[in-house]
């Protein structure tokens, strides 16, 4: 056992936690053990005794004496010692009463692989409550049902409670995966790229111990370094957003991202309120509390290797190190995209470098050693790097040029990386039949050298440790509490004020009922509700009046003083000037009677007043709203707004609270941010009106969760202030 085999051993066996007897078993019962070879009864006790695992093994079978050369017993009752996690491989049916059975022998957690609970219908969930009541009752906990199980590579548990058939090495990276499926091709993937694993969880229908507890158990292990995380959802967001959030600080977790921008899009194609919660949701919980959310499992488990390896670069600086051109060139591409630079070297390093490289070599960032450059060549270039403080980590080409020792490059390279001084990636580019280029790429990984082969590859794990880096040190700070605002009068207007929705909805009107909301049967503030709301709340709005004939329109419009905006205002009018009901740039009276006298005519709704507001040229239409989750915070959205809002679907999402650093954030990330601060001769807009009314909104949901969804659009952002021009909102 090496120093770091025997560091692992014990602070295994100092730990304590109530997961231990899941992942740190010192002895299993296998109820339903098997001497069928197929079965998985059979197979996880030859996985376990094929591993090594270190604890007691006991088969129980009422039939067989022994199961693969061990002695079976009748019943757990039979087994002369403490047991302390059991397998479940028997039909459903008979879980509860062996879930009390294990409760009765003192089992602290049992893995039940059988299906046929909450995944099966009625009769299934109503098995699973009761064999829950009996874990409760017993304190037993239950991984699974319908699951794999655990895998636990410390050479002091050799644990392989599980029935896959990928054998990893004991490594830094653990895995906890709602999906069986996917965590086996992952374990499969870390496997072939050679990484090594620390624990392995996937638990099925997660009915007690959830992804959030094995993550927070992963957070408190010494042995992992990194975590991969595959979930499909949240059963409750918030407990895992406050894990996430704890243990994201401490080490990376890694996990898939759900398609964003077709959920960014299929929201903006509607509305704030509409957009698809749980999809979007995922990243956004992601993004909230640090987990590095990757676009593919390739990239995924490719990054974990740098992970493994590599210390967390100190910021964004990256140098290059090439023994051939355009590779340097792709990689740089991706470097950069990934938000890292390449600064220039300093006098000293290039002196260094004038001495010690060859004379066509490149002395710059990128250093080119060139093709015939060798170990000694690489090295300078390293330790160049390596004192450079204006470089924080390095991204290595190295093509085996078939005239150079690569054996000594490799070796030059492992040494360096060794000192765990800066983070390290090698592109390194060869042809893995030549058994001399195998034995080189060995020296690299043996020395934990992550190595790819391909640049882009290479350039994304590097770019995944520096987003780990900003995740690590960013500060998103506190969300703003306002003072000025007037919480018992917004109260009172969300109290009253509803609009009816059945009200002067016209039989062919071009608003597609929703079935949900129908059902829900949702109130619509009316719109002298809604800008007295908002005012309340200290978003700042255009001068407006309801009116609800002629006369009383025409005297609001003076009073506001030209020009003005008519709009027509019903409960069934949404989307206003698809329908006409909008009339900006009214100069006079006459203009706002003729507007006033048609809209009566076109719509015939009981409810039908008109809207007068004060006419806003010339602004940035923007869009900001609120959309309530199912166990989760609002969502709160940002965006190019106005009557294109679906066309250009530039829109980026948050979960509410949004601190001032989250609300520029949402500024800076929408595709068309630059707009925002003007372009060709344009004026900008002033930014921080916006990030005030998106923090103003934000602490209105909060306060007021009964708050489904809000729409402000436009928001009329000017080069000095910003308003909003129409609004809606769904209590
Ligand atoms: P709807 O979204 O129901 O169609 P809006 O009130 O958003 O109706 O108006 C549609 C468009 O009319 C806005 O996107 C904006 O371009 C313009 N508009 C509305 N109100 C004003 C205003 N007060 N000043 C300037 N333009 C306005
Ligand atoms: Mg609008």
């Amino acid at each position: 056992m090496n120093t770091a085999e025997t560091k692992i051993k014990k602070e295994s066996i100092n730990a304590v936690h109530e997961l231990d007897s899941l992942f740190k078993p010192k002895s299993i019962a296998i109820i339903g053990a098997s001497s069928k070879e197929l079965s998985i009864g059979n197979v996880i006790i030859k996985n376990l005794v094929h591993y090594g695992y270190t604890g007691k093994i006991y088969p129980i079978n009422p039939k067989e004496p022994e199961i693969r050369g061990i002695k079976a017993y009748t019943s757990i009752f039979d087994v002369p010692d403490n047991i302390d996690l059991a397998h479940v491989i028997i039909p459903n049916k008979f879980v509860p009463q062996i879930i009390e059975d294990c409760g009765k022998k003192g089992i602290k957690s049992v893995i039940i692989n059988s299906a046929g609970f909450s995944e099966m219908g009625e009769e299934g969930i109503a098995l699973q409550k009761a064999f829950l009541a009996k874990a409760k009752e017993y304190g037993v906990r239950i991984f699974g049902p319908n699951c794999q199980g655990i895998i636990n590579t410390d050479p002091a548990f050799k644990a392989y409670c599980d029935f896959t058939f990928t054998f990893p090495e004991p490594g830094a990276i653990s895995i906890a995966a709602l999906s069986g499926g996917v965590g086996a091709f992952i374990m499969q993937s870390l496997f072939d790229l050679e990484i090594g694993m620390r624990m392995y969880a996937s638990n099925g229908n997660a009915c007690d111990i959830s992804i959030s507890d094995v993550l927070k158990y992963y957070g408190e292990d010494e042995g992992t370094k990194a975590i991969i995380l595959y979930t499909e959802g949240f059963k409750n967001p918030r407990e895992f957003m406050e894990t996430a959030k704890s243990v994201s600080r401490k080490k990376p977790i890694l996990a898939m991202k759900s398609g964003r921008t077709e959920a960014g899009a299929k929201a903006a194609a509607s509305h704030t309120g509409s957009l698809a919660g749980v999809d979007i949701a995922t990243e956004l919980i992601f993004e909230k509390t640090g987990v590095l959310a990757f676009n593919n499992e390739e990239e995924m488990c490719q990054a974990a290797m740098a992970f493994a390896t590599q210390p967390i670069p100190k910021g964004n600086r990256v140098g290059i190190i090439t023994n051939t051109g355009g590779p340097a060139v792709i990689a740089t591409d991706e470097l950069v995209s990934a938000g890292l630079v390449l600064p220039p070297l300093s006098e000293r390093a290039v002196t260094i470098l004038k001495e010690t490289q060859l004379p066509e070599a490149t002395i710059g960032n990128p250093i080119d050693v060139v093709a015939t450059g060798g170990g000694k060549h690489f090295r300078s270039a390293l330790d160049v790097l390596m004192e450079e403080d204006t470089i924080d980590s390095i991204f290595i080409n190295f093509v085996s040029a078939p005239f150079t020792d690569t054996d000594d490059v490799a070796r030059n390279i492992v040494e360096v990386n060794k000192m765990k001084r800066k983070p390290i990636v090698c592109n390194f580019m060869t042809n893995m039949s030549i058994d001399r280029f195998k034995v080189t790429a060995k020296i690299l990984k043996d020395g934990g050298v992550p190595c790819y082969s391909f640049p882009t590859t290479a350039a994304k794990a590097l770019g995944a440790l520096y987003k780990y880096h900003k995740v690590r040190s960013r500060n998103i700070g506190e969300a703003k509490i306002f003072a000025d605002i007037n919480k018992s009068k917004a109260a009172e207007i969300l109290n009253s004020g509803f609009r009816n929705k059945d009200l002067g909805i016209k039989k062919n009107s071009t608003q597609i009922p929703n079935p949900e909301s129908q059902i829900l049967n949702p109130h619509f503030l009316t719109s002298d509700k809604v800008y007295s709301l908002l005012a309340a709340y200290g978003i700042p709005v255009a001068d407006w009046r309801l009116a609800d004939d002629v006369e009383k329109t025409i005297k609001a419009a003076n009073e506001i003083g030209y020009p003005v905006v008519i709009k027509a205002d019903a409960a069934s009018l949404v989307h206003k000037s698809d329908l006409g009901g909008v009339a900006v740039n009214l100069k006079n009276s006459d203009e706002v009677r003729s507007v006033v006298e048609n809209m009566k005519k076109k719509f015939d709704a009981e409810d039908l007043k008109f809207f007068v507001q004060k006419f806003l040229p010339g602004g940035r239409e923007l869009i900001a709203g609120i959309s309530a989750q199912r166990d989760l915070e609002p969502l709160i959205m940002f965006g190019i707004g106005g009557i294109y809002v679906e066309v250009l679907k530039d829109v980026v999402f948050k979960i509410a609270p949004v601190t001032e650093v989250e609300a520029e954030e949402m500024l800076s990330s929408i595709k068309a941010s630059k707009l925002l601060d003007g372009v060709r001769g344009e004026k900008g807009i002033h930014k921080q009106s916006v990030i005030e009314i998106i923090q103003r909104l934000s602490q209105l949901v909060t306060d007021f969760p009964e708050i489904q969804e809000m729409d402000l659009n436009p928001i009329m952002a000017f080069e000095d202030k910003a308003f909003v021009v129409d609004a809606r909102i769904k209590i």
